[in-house]
């Protein structure tokens, strides 16, 4: 079960950009793991290594990346017991020496980190759910709530709209049900927004929601039409809840200290309201990173006011970060932890990230990225660890439903 190679090659991510893909092998097996990208990132994200001053790929490629694997990583890790999973991620750490991962990169460091699990979980014969679970220390399973958005705005489309996600959250049991929902609900929406603002206004965004060409800018019009889609679908209120991404770094203006969304400039306290509203209105049920992420008075006051009605979720704020995470529980800043692997850069700390949220109470949604690629590691994940909700985006393009995917067939192997 000893380390063999470490071999890194470059594959493309959802958006056409190039990412770094893993492979680690030992005798007999081989685990593999391709990473994810953001384009709404988070200031404090583990950095994600990039060869800015080359030309190809117009300064994205990853070659630097790629090379630390197949040289000082391989020959650190060769020889090592594939499951000794911390022990290789502090391992990692060490050689990388940097507070944010910026001399190996992320991206070169988790791909390693989640391959060898990958290639752990196979020497025993053991699908990755489970073996997550017993790294975990975890013996509950049930489906993950989905959290999943279809319709896009923000940095994730051309479109109009300051929010990136307008998303519905399916309440039923079982991941079979959220599923055949969130299709029949997306499909319904597709022929309310084709009759009412033209075909070419189903096109969709990097996450798979579709991008209404919107007459007049009003962050409410995506929330009365999924209102719609969920009424013609044939389901009530009751069994759809419906939340935000609003990634508010997004619209925020630093300088003069105010958002601009609705075609016009709100002050902190003054969204805060407007949030309220929409919560009252639509019966909002979950809101991620309603506010800068450095507007820390502003998180705390929303916080307050909404108690734990429903989940605030900080995904730029935390940036699946340890000390973030502990700091938001301390101060009161939110009450929900979008886990993102990419984020912080290898398994154990992601799962550091949800064991100390959930000692605090919080919800723990495990989360895609909007560059994406095939890999289905985060629905393992997910399950393994017995997250709350998962957010893999619209139920449509090959990089979100591999995930949704994914969770249906583990459903099936575990039976
Ligand atoms: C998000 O903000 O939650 C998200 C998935 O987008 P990105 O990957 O661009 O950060
Ligand atoms: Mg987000």
């Amino acid at each position: 079960m000893e380390i063999k190679e470490i071999k890194a090659i470059r594959v493309l991510d959802s958006r056409g950009v190039p990412t770094i893909k893993t492979f680690v092998k030992t005798e007999n097996e081989t685990g593999s793991a391709s990473i994810p990208s953001g384009t709404s990132a988070g200031l404090f994200e583990a950095y994600e290594l990039r060869d800015t001053k080359s030309k190809d790929y117009f300064n994205l490629d990853v070659s630097k990346a790629i090379k630390n694997v197949n040289t000082v990583i391989n020959k650190k890790l060769k020889g090592k017991f594939v499951l000794d999973q911390e022990d290789i991620d502090n391992t990692l750490l060490e050689l990388d020496g940097t507070d944010n991962k910026s001399r190996l990169g992320a991206n070169a460091i988790l791909s390693v980190s989640l391959a060898v699990s990958r290639a752990a979980a196979n020497e025993l014969s053991m699908p990755l759910y489970q073996y997550i679970s017993r790294l975990n220390n975890n013996n509950n399973f049930k489906d993950p709530t989905p959290l999943s958005n279809i319709i896009n705005g923000g940095l994730h489309s051309g479109s109009n709209i300051a929010f990136q996600e307008y998303l519905i959250i399916p309440k039923f049991k079982e991941i079979e049900d959220s599923v055949k929902s969130m299709s029949e609900i997306y499909h319904s929406l597709k022929n309310i927004i084709s009759k009412e603002y033209g075909p070419s206004s189903t096109n969709v965004g990097f996450e798979g929601g579709f991008v209404p060409n919107f007459k007049d800018v009003n962050e409410e019009n995506p929330l009365i039409l999924i209102e719609k889609a969920i009424k013609d679908a044939g389901y009530t209120r009751k069994e759809i809840g419906l939340g935000l991404d609003c990634a508010a770094n997004s619209f925020y203006n630093e300088k003069e200290k105010k958002y601009f969304l609705n075609n016009k400039n709100y002050s902190s306290s003054e969204l805060l309201d407007y949030y309220l509203d929409l919560i009252k209105k639509f019966k909002i049920k979950s809101i991620e990173d309603p506010f800068f992420e450095k507007d820390k008075k502003a998180w705390q006051e929303f916080s307050k006011k909404v108690s734990s009605s429903i989940n605030v979720v900080g995904d730029d704020l935390l940036v699946t970060n340890p000390a973030l995470i502990k700091d938001a529980i301390s101060k009161k800043y939110c009450n929900s932890l979008l886990l993102k692997v990419n984020q912080i850069g290898t398994l154990t700390e992601s799962l550091n990230a949800f064991n100390i949220s959930k000692k605090a109470n919080w919800k723990v949604i495990v989360s895609h990225r909007s560059g994406e690629t095939e890999d289905n590691y985060i629905s393992d994940l997910a399950y393994g660890i017995n997250a709350d909700y998962v957010k893999f985006g619209a139920p449509s393009r090959g990089e979100r439903t591999s995930k949704y995917n994914r969770l249906l067939e583990i459903k099936e192997i575990k039976s």
